[in-house]
């Protein structure tokens, strides 16, 4: 049986894919950590939705790139999946090419644009550039786009973060990849992203407003990719072929 890990931050993101595949949540997950996991069998092959969970002291779902580094690392060591996908919401850039509701899929290597450094050796180490399987031909069967995703701990962006995505080539935006991505070169296992634009970073609306009214709408999009996904994967074991 072929295993996909499933690494998601919000449980809005989530729920419809937990839905759709109708997962169990974990009884043993990871004990004392907020962490909730979900899983079951789809088309042979067994699914794991590792969510970040709530964070106590503040009542709102772990985001960024800490909770996404031990959770990705805790499930990795529970499931040993055969590959990793970092999935969930993003900020896409109308520049190029992104609309609010694509599905894009990682193309390159995941880079961070908010860790700058101007120190012999750590400028590059800042962008990280971890790898993504080339998942160009699973791209192309779902009818999803490709792109090089970029990483920050925040929801906006500072010019210099915006000149430095630019100079990535980045297609999206968002707040957990590239260290899901560090972590599975780490451990050498395969990863990817599956991406759902809910905002236009280069657009006119206010990034927050427009990320809560095309939530629900791309969550739903995402879902759908991800069933799709996998069931393919199962036909087709891994890597694709
Ligand atoms: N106000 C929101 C906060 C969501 S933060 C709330 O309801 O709690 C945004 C989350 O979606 C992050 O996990 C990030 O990965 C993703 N995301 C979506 N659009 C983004 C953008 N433009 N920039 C950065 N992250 C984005």
């Amino acid at each position: 049986v072929t295993s996909v890990a499933v690494v998601m931050a919000m449980r809005s993101e989530a729920a419809p894919l937990v839905a759709s595949l109708r997962l169990r949540e974990v009884a043993d997950g990871p004990e004392g950590l907020p962490f909730r996991w979900y899983d079951g069998e789809h088309h042979g092959v067994l699914v794991t939705v590792a969510t970040n969970g709530v964070d106590s002291r503040h009542g709102v779902d772990n985001i960024g790139t800490n909770p996404a580094v031990l959770n990705t690392w805790l499930t990795i060591e529970q499931y040993r999946p055969d590959v990793v996908v970092t999935a969930g919401t993003a900020g896409g850039f109308a520049a190029r090419g992104a609309v609010v509701g694509d599905v894009y899929l990682s193309e390159g290597d995941f880079v961070f644009h908010d860790r700058r450094i101007a120190v012999p050796g750590f400028t590059e180490y800042g962008f990280g550039r971890y790898p993504s399987t080339d998942v160009t031909g699973l791209a192309g069967r779902l009818g999803a786009k490709t792109g090089v995703v970029s990483t920050g701990n925040s929801l906006d962006g500072t010019e210099v973060d915006l000149q430095l995505m630019a100079a990535n080539n980045a297609s999206v935006k968002e707040m957990e990849a590239a260290a899901v991505a560090w972590v599975c070169w780490l451990s050498d296992t395969p990863v990817f992203a599956v991406k759902a634009v809910t905002d236009l970073v280069d657009g006119p609306a206010d990034t927050a407003e427009e990320f809560l009214q095309n939530l629900t709408m791309a969550t739903g999009r995402l879902a759908a990719t991800m069933v799709e996904l996998i069931a393919l994967l199962g036909e087709s074991g891994w890597p694709p072929e």
